[in-house]
């Protein structure tokens, strides 16, 4: 415990800023820009199968991608609030519009879902790699994936893409979902024809339960969120988009100009694929931060004490409970903390009342709905900026909050949302 002195804070719930010591050393990385590409060609062989399966992607022709936006007014309001100038300009990747789960889990667990499916139609029929991949919406190919079933446990939102995607090829798809998930995600699903078991408990033992139901039949497909390649390479592919969106704004990472990136932390999965991504696109320049709620730090824990997946945050007597669902993960996955021990630049703990604040601060000034993990980026910025003792070197900085889902969200629930995080901002008035 000494020496880790910010345990203590974490302990008692007090929102810290972890600076991590290894930012920028030299280490072997388990996968290469390689593996993004590689990825990349996946979802591209697959575009013609979302274009048709998913008539939302048509507009994009099958591609799923979000918008970078800039928010001048927001960065305004933050600037007030805060009393205090963030140098530089920030955006909003928003990938609370991404089709299909309306979240950033549309990237990782469909991808995965994909890669099964295009393994199971290569293994059972002629298909090729050259082949339109539409045909896999066929009749034919829904009767052969009826044979498999695809498995998950998850906090909601990759329950949402995993099922929506599996469901669409034909797949028997089972959710495990842990007691965080939100009744709507549940009802969606099962209107899907997924099948959603409810576990009363957090989604480490959610997911347990999944994986060893799944070892038992050899034709189902567990889709592990602690610790999957598929989905880490999946969420990788951003970089790929955000090099592109970046370029478009006349932004080129560099140590004169950082571009730190602000991503809500769950297990870890979808934000270090992300920052894994941005590194292999762009060496240098890109500074990733976490978000974490105060009571489920399970990443930072994991990372600070180089325990990664070893460590629970309930090995602190903390009880790992929060409002944002999608970050509610005690433990953290066993690629994550590892991958980033030298890209993390940092790491936020937040409380859960801030997540409200922004995210109807967001709606004010932006028009933009977000849900309550999806806000927790700009929890970062501020306590990120304040880090540098010269601010002049943050005048070309460019702040990336990732805002991670939404879109889906029903409507009298947003408003629930945007309404509490009003009576909070009365509050800090
Ligand atoms: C899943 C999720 C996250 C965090 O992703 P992890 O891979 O669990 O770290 C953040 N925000 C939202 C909305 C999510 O659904």
């Amino acid at each position: 415990m000494q020496h880790y002195p910010l345990l203590e804070p974490m302990s008692h719930y007090d929102p810290i800023n972890w600076q991590n010591p290894e930012f920028g050393d030299d280490a072997e990385l388990p996968f290469t820009q390689a593996d993004v590409f590689d990825a990349a060609a996946r979802f591209q062989r697959f575009a013609p199968y979302l274009a048709k399966a998913f008539p939302e992607t048509s507009a994009t022709h099958g591609v799923l991608t979000s918008p970078l936006i800039s928010i001048d007014a927001m960065q305004q309001q933050l600037e007030q609030v805060a009393d205090t100038p963030i140098p530089g300009h920030v955006f909003l990747k928003a990938d609370s519009m991404l089709p299909i789960s309306g979240s950033i889990k549309s990237r990782g667990g469909i991808y995965e879902v994909l890669k099964f499916a295009e393994k199971i139609a290569m293994q059972e029929t002629h298909l090729t790699y050259a082949d339109d991949y539409a045909v896999l919406a066929s009749p034919a190919y829904h009767r052969l994936f009826a044979h498999y079933g695809i498995m998950v446990g998850s906090t909601g939102n990759l329950g949402l893409s995993i099922g929506m995607a599996a469901a669409s090829f034909g797949f028997q798809t089972t959710v495990h979902m842990s007691v965080d998930a939100r009744q709507w995600k549940k009802e969606l699903l099962r209107k899907n024809g997924v099948t959603v078991v409810e576990h009363n408990d957090s989604v480490s033992v959610a997911i347990a339960q999944g994986r060893e139901e799944a070892a038992k039949d050899p034709h189902t497909y567990f889709i592990d969120d602690e610790g999957s390649r598929d989905l880490f390479l999946g969420y990788s592919v951003a970089g790929i988009e955000l090099q592109k969106q970046l370029a478009d704004n006349g932004i080129y990472p560099s140590k004169q100009s950082p571009v730190f990136v602000y991503l809500p932390t769950g297990v870890g999965g979808s934000p270090s694929g992300v920052s894994f991504g941005l590194q292999m696109m762009m060496p240098e320049g890109i500074y990733p931060v976490f978000a974490e709620p105060t009571h489920v730090p399970s990443v930072t824990l994991g990372m600070m004490t180089h325990l990664y997946d070893q460590i629970n945050v309930m090995d602190l007597g903390m009880d790992g409970k929060t409002v944002a669902d999608g970050l509610a993960v005690p433990k953290s996955s066993k690629i994550a903390g590892r991958v980033m021990r030298t890209l993390l630049y940092g790491s936020h703990t937040f409380d859960d009342d801030d997540i409200y604040r922004y995210l109807t601060m967001l709606a004010d000034t932006q028009d933009i709905r977000v849900e309550p993990s999806a806000a927790a980026g700009f929890t970062a910025i501020v306590p990120t900026v304040q880090q540098f003792a010269d601010q002049n070197v943050l005048k070309n900085a460019t702040h990336i909050v990732w805002a991670t889902g939404g879109k889906l969200v029903p409507a009298d629930e947003m408003q629930r949302y945007y309404d509490k995080g009003q009576q909070l901002l009365a509050d800090w008035a």
